[in-house]
């Protein structure tokens, strides 16, 4: 059976998909989020290696920018 992604608690098959009991964390979403991230690690990846001259130069200015904005 499944268990809660955020908070680890035992959920039943009508709390899934929905809301955990115990944390009110959207099970589906949160799911569905943490998918969404690994996808997109996997095709950064990809495109890293398919387009690897040009993007290195463009990630080492994005990641720049993003880490000022998070600070
Ligand atoms: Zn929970």
């Amino acid at each position: 059976m499944a268990n809660c992604p955020k908070c680890g608690a035992h959920l039943r098959m009508i709390d899934w998909k929905q809301r955990c009991p115990h944390c009110k964390a959207n099970v589906f979403l949160y799911d569905l989020q943490e998918r969404l991230m690994l996808d997109a690690d996997k095709a950064e990846v990809q495109h890293y290696h398919f387009q690897k001259k040009w993007t290195v130069s463009k990630r080492r200015s994005s990641a720049r920018s993003s880490r000022s904005r998070a600070s």
